[in-house]
């Protein structure tokens, strides 16, 4: 195992509180279970029986993301151009402080282009030199700080009110989810899909109603990919072997061919896709924006060979009527009406 690696994991624990914990360190957060998963297979509001979400975390390097900030925060102006002509939306979670220092304009475009802003905590990293660098370690005073404000720093600058967060590096506890709740944030989305290690464990693709220790809260959690990850993660984190082993798994389960480069990544997911519409299931991807500004001899521009691909898929695949690309609040909303369905 790689000493980075290795790191990240070690730093998960102790923490404040009893439960919870992060779905990417190879366990399910502790007491957390779903409830009133969202029945599938449904027929989304265009029609279509699968549903995939386009998410973005959106965090420069205040994360452990590679690249260059500067590239990063100038890639969202066509990126959202591109979605705005495509006439497909993302959900962008936005580390509050990186859009008080980088922003607001690459803010401000990521909510005209049509697309959801919501929150990645205040800060990525809490105090990671006394090694508790994750918002689950901390109790209600942090959690209630970095949402709070981190929702208030973005809603100022859309001009509406922010309605969803993903923590970083989906660490919660039962404090994180008391906060959000307190917030009266509508989502969250946090939890593994499928473990990478053992596919025992993660919640499934259907968004549900979280419960820590027998206490529900009141919002949608939507579960997001933790096996295939943008391309470029694997290439940041090239020197630890589990992200790349992750994504060979699926590869491999899938029979395709496992090349790092954009292109070779446009496989993966367009598999991924496929499978969702095979299985009339939904699936959350996620990417990490700061890893497109990561240059190599190897390739050319990442936004150009991997992300818009992949957009140009989710767009014809959504035409077609053969998937919905909902928001994360959207997804939330189609949620809370099936359950209000059924009482
Ligand atoms: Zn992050």
């Amino acid at each position: 195992m790689d000493e980075g690696q290795r790191d990240i994991i070690a730093l998960g624990a102790p923490r404040h509180g009893k439960f919870g914990g992060s779905s990417f360190f190879g366990a399910n957060p502790i007491g957390l279970t779903a409830e009133a998963p969202l029945s599938l297979p449904t027929t989304f509001p265009n029609g279509a029986q699968a549903a995939v979400l386009m998410t973005f975390d959106v965090e420069g390097t205040y994360g452990n993301g590679q690249g260059d900030m500067a590239v990063e925060v100038e890639n969202y102006f066509r990126i959202c151009e591109r979605l705005a002509d495509l006439g497909l939306k993302a959900t962008f979670h936005v580390v509050g402080r990186m859009a008080e220092e980088q922003g607001p304009e690459f803010v401000r475009a990521m909510d005209e282009c049509g697309s959801e802003v919501a929150s990645h905590g205040q800060w990525h990293d809490i105090a990671i030199d006394a090694g508790y660098p994750f918002h689950g370690q901390y109790g209600i005073e942090v959690n209630r700080e970095s949402i709070h404000r981190s929702c208030g720093v973005l809603s100022d600058i859309i001009g509406s009110p922010v309605n969803g967060i993903r923590l970083p590096y989906g660490h919660l506890n039962e404090h994180s989810y008391e906060a959000i709740e307190e917030e009266g944030l509508a989502w969250a989305s946090n939890v593994a899909i499928e473990d990478y290690q053992n596919s025992e464990l993660g919640y499934g693709c259907a968004p549900f109603r979280p419960v820590i220790n027998g206490r529900p809260y009141g919002f949608v959690e939507i579960p997001l990919d933790s096996q295939t990850y943008d391309w470029s993660i694997w290439i940041a984190d090239e020197n630890n072997a589990a992200f790349i082993e992750r994504v060979k798994l699926f590869a491999d389960r899938e029979g395709i061919a496992l090349e790092r480069t954009p292109s070779g990544a446009v496989t993966i997911w367009q598999a991924q896709i496929a499978k969702a519409i095979r299985n009339r299931s939904c699936f959350t991807l996620l990417c990490h924006p700061i890893n497109l500004a990561v240059m190599s001899e190897h390739w050319g521009d990442p936004v150009e060979e991997f992300l818009f691909p992949i957009f140009d898929i989710l767009a014809a695949r959504q035409r077609a009527g053969e998937i919905s690309v909902p928001t994360c609040g959207e997804m939330a909303d189609i949620t809370v009406a099936s359950w209000e369905d059924k009482s």
